[in-house]
C-alpha cells in the first residue's frame, strides 16, 4: 500500500522545505524535497497512480512523542483507558505515548530553575542524562491562578513567571532536553470542591501541548526544528525509539501531525485562553487517526514494548 503526503513546510532533519514524502506499508519510503511544489509534481509523475494528499502550507513533522503518560488502564479505567487517551493523543498530534519511562538516567517534570545549573553542570561533564519539563510549566504562572481553582493543582507545582522564564533559556540552551504533558487526569469530581489538600493532583494536556508550547515558542524565537526536537527526536531517542519514530527520514513510521502554525484555538483547562496551532491531521503509520475533529474507526495504534521485556514474557 502506497501514499505520498505533500507540505510546502516539512520539517527534515536538516531544514523546512516543500517535500513529497513516499509511504509504503507505513514507513517512509522516500522524500523527494524540492525548492517548489510545482518541481515535486513534476518528479511525481513516476509515481501514477499513488494516491496523494496535498497539505498546502500546513506544517508537516514527525507525529509527537509523549514520553511521559499516565494512562490508568488497568485499575481506573473510568478516569482514563487507551481508547480514551489514544484520541486524545491523535487529537494533539501525538503518534506515540509511553506510559511512565522506567529509564535509569532522566529527569521527571523538572519544574524549579534551581535545580537547572546541576543539570548544566552535569552535561558539561558528559554525564549521560536526559531531563524532561511540561507544558504547563512552560505556559501558566502562579501569578495567575486564582484562589481556590484547583484544576490547577499538579505535583511539582506551577511556578512564578521569573521561574518560567528560566525554564524557557533551558529549553532553548538545550539543558531541557523534552516537553512532554506529564498527562494525569481523573473524573471530575476528584477535583474536588475547592480544597487544594483534597483534590486529585495532575493536569490532562495530552491533546493540546502542540498549541500551548508553540503558543509560548513563537514569541521566543523557537523555530519549527526547535519544536520538532523537545517534541518528536528527543523523546523518541531517550525512550530507545529513535531508529522508528520522531522525525522524518526513510526507514522510519510513516507518524506525521500535520498542523496550522497560524490558527488559534480555545483550550481548557487554560479556560479563555487563545492558543496558536491547530492539529488537523494525525497520521500513524500511513494511516489517518485523525482529521478535522474525526478520529479513525477503530484504534489503529500498536503496543511497543521493548525486546527485553518481550523475551520476559
Ligand atoms: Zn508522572
Amino acid at each position: 500500500m502506497q501514499k505520498i503526503f505533500i507540505s510546502k513546510r516539512t520539517i527534515l532533519p536538516d531544514g523546512i522545505k516543500p517535500s513529497a514524502i513516499l509511504v509504503t506499508n507505513g514507513q517512509i519510503k522516500e522524500i523527494i524535497s524540492l525548492d517548489s511544489v510545482e518541481k515535486i509534481f513534476q518528479e511525481l509523475k513516476k509515481y501514477e497512480g499513488v494516491a496523494i494528499e496535498d497539505f498546502g502550507n500546513l506544517v508537516l513533522m514527525p507525529g509527537i512523542v509523549d514520553s511521559h503518560v499516565h494512562v490508568s488502564e488497568p485499575g481506573r479505567t473510568e478516569w482514563e483507558g487507551y481508547w480514551t487517551a489514544t484520541q486524545a493523543a491523535a487529537a494533539g498530534g501525538v503518534t506515540t505515548i509511553v506510559d511512565m519511562p522506567l529509564c535509569r538516567c532522566h529527569i521527571v517534570h523538572l519544574s524549579a530553575k534551581e535545580g537547572l545549573d546541576l543539570v548544566r553542570e552535569a552535561k558539561n561533564q558528559g554525564l549521560p542524562l536526559t531531563v524532561e519539563t511540561c507544558f504547563h510549566y512552560l505556559s501558566l504562572t502562579a501569578e495567575q491562578i486564582p484562589r481556590g481553582a484547583v484544576e490547577y493543582k499538579c505535583c511539582p507545582p506551577i511556578r512564578d513567571a521569573h521561574n518560567k522564564e528560566k525554564l524557557w533559556d533551558a529549553l532553548k540552551d538545550g539543558t531541557l532536553d523534552m516537553v512532554v504533558s506529564d498527562h494525569s487526569p481523573c473524573t471530575a469530581d476528584l477535583k474536588g470542591d475547592g480544597n487544594f489538600l483534597q483534590a486529585w493532583g495532575g493536569i490532562s494536556s495530552l491533546q493540546f501541548g502542540l498549541s500551548v508550547l508553540w503558543t509560548e515558542a513563537r514569541t521566543r524565537n523557537f523555530s519549527f526544528q526547535d519544536i520538532a526536537r523537545v517534541l518528536c527526536a528527543s523523546p523518541a531517542k531517550m525512550c530507545g525509539l529513535d531508529n522508528i519514530k520522531g522525525c522524518l527520514k526513510v526507514g522510519v513510521d510513516a507518524d506525521f501531525v500535520v498542523w496550522n502554525p497560524e490558527e488559534t484555538i480555545e483550550v481548557s483547562p487554560y479556560l479563555n485562553k487563545e492558543f496558536y496551532g491547530k492539529v488537523y491531521t494525525t497520521i500513524v503509520r500511513g494511516n489517518v487517526v485523525y482529521q478535522d475533529g474525526k478520529f479513525s474507526n477503530k484504534p489503529l495504534g500498536k503496543l511497543l514494548l521493548p525486546e527485553e521485556f518481550l523475551s520476559t514474557i
